[in-house]
């Protein structure tokens, strides 16, 4: 069985407290296909089409299936069609707007009504609230539809998703949630994801009256692969925001602001494949760390753009070293590896000079020495070091298995995922 933290969207993060507020670019890049006229859509994929089949180079690779499929052309109505089998037999998507109503308030609030993707006889339309202060920065959102109320709690922790199953847990509580603690010992954060609608509102306030500056730039190709990875691929959210952050969807605004440290690139996972051995590691090591000053803070991509691209468990401390739990059978082990990371300026504050060879490949080749790396989450240069945990914290014979796994670096790279 394939062990790992299984992520659900990957985006960029404000954390207030213990509040996050996560944009994943999936919605952004529908919400862009939300906002146009039904013609803009069909100039729109005429365009890519044509670019894409020019261009071998482009990375398309969902609109280059569709295309093979339909024997060198994918039409407007197979597009529609396969919105309509995704969105309770409705195109709307595509063929109405997306914005019913807005209404802007004094202090940067926005009301919006949005129109449902879906049947609109089953639900009814979104009713969308932004709060964005004076420096466009997101001070607050909120959407009635499932994705935003109830991913905070199923996207992060199984522990929650079984309470609110039982009914013992209410979504529109936070105060409720702030107290709650998943199965390894980790507080919750109360996580608001940026779902469609609320893409929409913000994009659509981008456009308009400017209080709010996306964080995001797609070219046309990425928002038609974006779809056509959702309508015609079916793969989930976190895929996408993955293929659009290796295109390059953050503004050079936005990498310049995480690498500030005032956002940062998260994941919301669900840890449904993990063992209660490795989860007892994992409680182990954060404990071990927060006694050197380290608190929890979410879940981030590493190693991206490699075989062995994987989310890990984060603990941060406050001068910017970070530790991230490595976790996935990818790996070549099913137990957990420290990383730890020391930011460039941090390492030379130090004394230290940098180490000359990168992590490029196996992670597992490369234990225990310095490496330099790029972290994805904070967009900083850092040093990194993968070791296995505290000794204290394993058996004797999960030693043996890290050294074993180690030594003979048997890990055959695994399928790039596409
Ligand atoms: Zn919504």
């Amino acid at each position: 069985m394939d062990r790992g933290i299984n992520e659900l969207f990957e985006g960029l993060t404000i954390t207030y407290g213990n509040r996050k507020y996560i944009l994943p670019p999936s919605s952004f890049a529908e919400a862009e296909i939300g906002l146009m006229s039904q013609a803009e859509v069909q100039r729109g994929l005429e365009e890519v089409l044509d670019e894409v089949m020019l261009d071998h180079a482009i990375e398309a690779p969902a609109i280059r299936r569709a295309i093979q499929r339909g024997r060198g052309k994918v039409t407007m109505n197979d597009v529609v069609g396969r919105v309509k089998a995704h969105h309770e037999k409705r195109g709307k998507l595509i063929t109405h707007k997306a914005v019913k109503q807005e209404k802007l308030t004094g202090g940067g609030v926005l009301f919006y009504e949005i129109e449902r993707r879906g049947d609109s006889r089953k639900e009814r339309n979104r009713d969308v609230k932004l709060e964005i202060n004076g420096a466009g920065k997101i001070i607050q959102y909120s959407c009635p539809c499932e994705t935003h109320d109830t991913n905070f709690a199923k996207g992060n922790y199984d522990a929650i998703s079984e309470l609110q199953q039982n009914g013992s847990a209410s979504t529109n509580s936070s105060s409720g949630l702030q107290q709650m603690r998943d199965v390894s010992e980790f507080p919750t954060f109360v996580t608001h994801v940026a779902c469609y609608h609320i893409a929409v509102a913000l994009l659509h306030s981008s456009k308009t009256n400017s209080l709010y500056r996306s964080h995001f730039k797609f070219t046309k190709v990425m928002v038609f692969e974006a779809l056509f990875k959702d309508v015609f691929g079916r793969v989930k959210e976190a895929t996408i925001d993955d293929y659009l952050i290796r295109q390059g969807a953050l503004t050079e605004e936005t990498v310049r602001r995480v690498s500030e440290g005032e956002l940062t690139l998260e994941v919301i996972k669900h840890m449904k494949n993990i063992d209660s051995r490795s989860q007892e590691i994992i409680g182990g090591i954060k404990r071990a760390r927060e006694k050197d000053g380290y608190i929890f803070s979410g879940f981030a991509t590493g190693l991206r753009g490699t075989p062995y691209q994987t989310a890990s468990v984060v603990l941060t401390k406050q001068d910017g070293r970070s530790v991230h739990i490595l976790y996935d059978s990818r790996l070549g082990l099913e137990l957990p590896f420290m990383m730890l990371n020391v930011p460039f300026f941090q390492w030379i504050s130090m004394g230290r000079t940098l180490p000359n060879s990168e992590l490029t490949g196996n992670p597992l080749r490369e234990t225990s020495q310095y490496l330099r790396r790029f972290d994805e989450r904070t967009q900083q240069e850092v040093v990194s070091i993968i070791t296995k945990p505290d000794s204290h914290l394993i058996t004797r014979a999960e030693t043996q298995l890290y050294e074993r796994a180690i030594r003979e670096q048997r890990v055959q790279p695994p399928q790039l995922a596409t």
